[in-house]
């Protein structure tokens, strides 16, 4: 049976990391040719019991992460909306991306054979959870359920940051997947930064992910691609997340914006990863002065004692650059709690040393950027490094949207009109990645139904007996799915 250890206190992680490999290697065909009916009640079960355990679970992630009570329990119905939205993803069936070409003498480049598509399970996948969402980027997170929708035994790295979360929420998720009768090896957790760089190494884990830091995130997708057989790392790392106001916004409602602003920073201590950490303004607009009046929210303790450290030390760092001035910051602000700080600086600045003024500072900072050009807005959006996001506050006729939405859109996963980038929906068209830094794999997103593709591969048929097919494309379509025929898709 799946093994997980009975206290916090981790064995020595060469031995346990060797059994769970093994677990996980041995269960990966079974559970590849699981149905997708049978995979889906087995998601079911999970959410439904994550659920069921609801208050003990919220109690135990307070205590590790300081998070509130509320944002805890709206984190893990998003959790278990993930996994009940996974199975209906895999109901449904197009993540498939079945296609049946049929053999064609008369094709234009030649005669072709009969040849079919479709996506296959990736194989045993180790994620390495967040510390930042303790519930729905962690053991039983949007990683976990797609990788085990798609068909992938899952070893989850559990955050040092919630260890004790991390093994009951892993007992719940163990426990029904036992239940619902799957085969055994399909999950584990594991523990140590250590186990992380073994398994992580090892031959039998076929892709990894991640989200964290940049530095962490960059040493372990190095790590996976040095590999004698390299493989997928998707690693989700940092992002400063510009949000631009323009002149007309400003104008017409700079307090409303203002006041999102503030709301948006400092949501959650800062500690998203689609914090807006640097908002432009227009210089003549006035509103970095009345900003300054603001009062922001009270300290919050962050995380741990690492987020608490490495925040101090970016914000010292920004503190301290020569160009930049404090526009908020009390005594509190390099405390533990800290209390919110705003800094301010100018769009000649930031053009200058883009390197350390667009810069994430991952805590309750951000920095205000005056401007008296928008078409200084596009220089910017021109040399931004990757983000998760941008966003854009503005009026449908102002005359530099039409680029600057071209230019972002170069640069971002997510690009926002006139809303905030804090709040990341799970729906079909969500898009949760950017390019490098933002992410190590441009193509991929960490949210929504599109997630499933990290952890597929595809694999062409060629001149197979239809029985010999998987029944995803044999020709009578047992199995009910959208598929593509010549080119053409069919809903069913
Ligand atoms: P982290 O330090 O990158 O750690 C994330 C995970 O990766 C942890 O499981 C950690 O293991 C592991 N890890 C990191 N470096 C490793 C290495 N060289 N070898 C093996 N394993 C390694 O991230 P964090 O602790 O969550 O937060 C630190 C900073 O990351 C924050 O201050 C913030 O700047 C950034 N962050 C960004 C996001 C985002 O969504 N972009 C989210 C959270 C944090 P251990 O736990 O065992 O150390």
């Amino acid at each position: 049976m799946t093994q997980l250890p009975t206290s916090t206190e981790a064995p020595a992680p060469n031995v346990r990391v060797e059994t769970v490999l093994e677990n996980a290697a041995r269960a990966s065909a079974d559970w590849m040719s699981t149905t997708p009916s049978f995979r889906a009640t087995v998601l079911r079960l999970i959410a439904d019991r994550l659920d069921e355990r609801a208050d003990q679970l919220v109690a135990v992630a307070g205590e590790e992460t300081h998070l509130t009570e509320q944002r805890l329990r709206n984190e893990l119905i998003r959790t278990t909306f993930q996994l009940r939205f996974f199975a209906d993803v895999i109901i449904e069936g197009s993540y498939l991306d079945a296609r049946v070409d049929h053999g064609d003498p008369q094709w234009g480049m030649g005669p072709r054979p009969d040849i079919r598509r479709v996506h296959e399970p990736i194989g045993p996948v180790l994620v390495f959870s967040a510390s930042n969402f303790p519930f729905a980027f962690s053991v039983a997170g949007g990683d976990t359920a797609s990788a085990l929708a798609a068909g992938c035994p899952v070893i989850v790295k559990a955050h040092s940051g919630h260890p004790r979360l991390s093994l009951e929420t892993g007992l719940v998720v163990t426990q029904a997947i036992r239940d619902a009768g799957a085969a055994d090896g399909i999950f584990a957790v594991i523990t140590g930064t250590e186990s992380g760089r073994i398994a992580l190494l090892d031959g039998r884990i076929k892709a990894g992910s991640f989200t964290g830091s940049i530095p962490g995130g960059r040493a372990l997708f190095d790590l996976a691609t040095s590999r004698p057989d390299p493989i997928p790392f998707y690693g989700e790392l940092g992002s400063v997340n510009p949000t631009f106001v323009t002149r007309s916004a400003a104008a017409e409602r700079g307090d409303e914006v203002l006041a999102e602003f503030v709301a948006s920073f400092t949501l959650g201590a800062g500690q998203f990863c689609t914090k807006p950490g640097v908002l432009f303004v227009p210089v003549e607009s006035g509103l970095v002065d009345r900003l300054a009046a603001t009062s922001l929210p009270a300290a919050a303790p962050l995380l741990n004692d690492r987020i608490q450290s490495g925040y101090v030390a970016t914000l010292a760092d920004l503190l301290q650059h020569a160009d930049v001035e404090a526009l908020i910051l009390d005594d509190g602000a390099q405390k533990d709690p800290p209390t919110p700080t705003l800094a301010r600086t100018s769009i000649h600045q930031v053009l200058a040393d883009p390197e350390h003024l667009i810069t994430e500072v991952f805590g309750p900072t951000a920095l205000v950027v005056e401007y008296d050009d928008e078409r200084q807005l596009l220089d910017v959006a021109r040399i931004l490094d990757g983000q998760l996001t941008a966003t854009i506050h503005g009026n449908d006729d102002d005359v530099i949207a039409p680029e600057l939405i071209r230019l972002l859109a170069v640069k971002a996963g997510r690009v926002l009109w006139n809303q905030w980038s804090t709040g990341v929906s799970v729906t079909h068209a969500q898009q949760h990645g950017g390019p490098y830094p933002a992410t190590t794999a441009s193509s991929s997103t960490s949210v929504g139904s599109a997630a499933i593709y990290r952890f597929v591969r595809p694999v062409a048929y060629q001149g197979f007996p239809d029985h010999l097919l998987p029944a995803a494309l044999q020709n009578d379509n047992p199995m009910g799915i959208p598929r593509r025929v010549e080119g053409r898709w069919q809903p069913k």
